[in-house]
């Protein structure tokens, strides 16, 4: 019917970085779907079928309007068979089989309980079920399982690192970030990044790039933020990276790569005091305070662009922007660079704008990469 797809239809692009995509989802009944069967291979480590969900599923997310018959997708990208199958079921039972099936898997519940730990990732949560290991206190009563510094403090503070941040959260962080640098270098600076750049009312953690405008002074603005935080008495955990950036290197090929900056991964002690309108947490705000996640990344100056575009995501989004360079364009992009392999040369930016349009592409604003 006319009243649920749009007249005519302009095309929709196969990337995330020529979407529009913000955090509005009109397709969310069927996007939770495809997120849980992307997961479900993910945690059997198929590749294939589990970025083909992933794709299908951000598609959706584009769209302004909410799919009500499967032949309003026609013409859409990257919705196969099976992604239109499941759609399918759901426009006409409300629910999918299959999805529901893998909720009631045993290996699933287990899997995604396990990695929803700091520290966790599906190697160990695999190696544990193998090991018929279900619950929590199944693993904390396992004498034989050694917890290494991260999956300590990820039980520790599970119950404040499991529930959401909210906006009011992360801006206070970044005062106590902003403080911290400001105190070290008149001219240093800390920046949002992240999902909350994107626009996000809530978060896993909070991600910021803090720079200083001297070249080589980087790493030790990083180790000194760490330390005043540590005398705030507020650092509850920290694992810091050391810079390992060459910059006579080509970009990798290899998206989950982690780039080379210094950077570091924490736990901060959040005071109810600093945050407007409190904490978001019931518990934590009779104790006067939560634990948080927050990431921070600190890239030499003139890498600052790519740093930015990097670690603002979404993860979708960027998979996207590096296919895209490398398929459409004979460029390779990560964190640190952009590389013209025609011209063999590298090119500059110092602003998101100068790396889009490098790449012949319209700019995408950061609350609008939710792809
Ligand atoms: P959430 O609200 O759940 O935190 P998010 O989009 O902020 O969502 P993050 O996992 O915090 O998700 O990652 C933010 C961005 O930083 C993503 O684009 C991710 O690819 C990038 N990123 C995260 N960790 C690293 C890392 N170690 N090296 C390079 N990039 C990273
Ligand atoms: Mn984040
Ligand atoms: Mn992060």
């Amino acid at each position: 019917d006319a009243a649920t797809a749009p007249a005519p239809v302009a095309a929709v692009s196969q990337y995330a970085c020529q979407r529009r995509t913000t955090t509005e989802n009109n397709n969310k009944i069927f996007t939770d779907a495809f997120e849980v069967l992307a997961e479900f291979y993910e945690f059997n480590e198929v590749e294939g079928p589990c970025l083909a969900f992933r794709r299908a599923a951000s598609v959706l997310k584009s769209l302004a309007w909410s799919v009500r018959r499967l032949g309003a997708t026609e013409g859409l990208p990257c919705l196969g068979e099976r992604s239109k199958s499941v759609m399918e079921e759901i426009l006409q039972s409300g629910r999918s089989f299959e999805v529901e099936k893998i909720l009631s898997d045993e290996r699933y519940q287990t899997l995604k309980l396990f990695t929803s730990v700091f520290g966790v990732g599906p190697k160990t949560a695999e190696k544990w079920y193998r090991r018929g290991l279900r619950s929590f206190s199944d693993i904390l009563a396992e004498p034989s399982i050694h917890l290494n510094r991260m999956q300590q403090s990820g039980f520790r503070h599970y119950g404040d690192i499991s529930r959401a941040v909210s906006r009011a959260e992360a801006r206070a962080l970044g005062n106590i970030i902003d403080e911290a640098v400001r105190a070290i270098t008149a001219d240093g600076a800390a920046a949002l990044t992240g999902g909350f750049r994107r626009g996000k009312e809530f978060g896993h953690d909070v991600d910021f790039i803090v720079t200083t405008p001297e070249v080589g002074r980087e790493d030790r603005l990083l180790t000194d933020i760490i330390e005043s935080l540590k005398q705030q008495g507020i650092l509850l955990y920290c694992d810091y990276q050391a810079s390992t950036f060459d910059q006579s290197k080509l970009p990798s090929h290899k998206f989950e790569a982690m780039d080379h900056f210094a950077k570091c991964f924490l736990i901060l002690r959040l005071d109810c005091s600093r945050v407007d309108g409190g904490l978001n947490s019931v518990e934590g705000d009779s104790r006067g305070w939560r634990a948080v996640r927050v990431d921070l990344v600190s890239p030499p100056v003139d890498r600052y662009a790519f740093t930015l575009l990097g670690w603002t995501g979404s993860r979708q989004f960027e998979r996207d922007l590096r296919r895209f360079a490398r398929s459409e364009r004979r460029m390779l992009l990560d964190n640190h660079a952009l590389y013209d392999k025609t011209k063999k040369e590298f090119l500059a930016a110092t602003t998101e704008e100068d790396i889009f349009a490098h790449l012949g592409l319209e700019y995408i604003e950061p609350w609008q990469r939710n792809a």
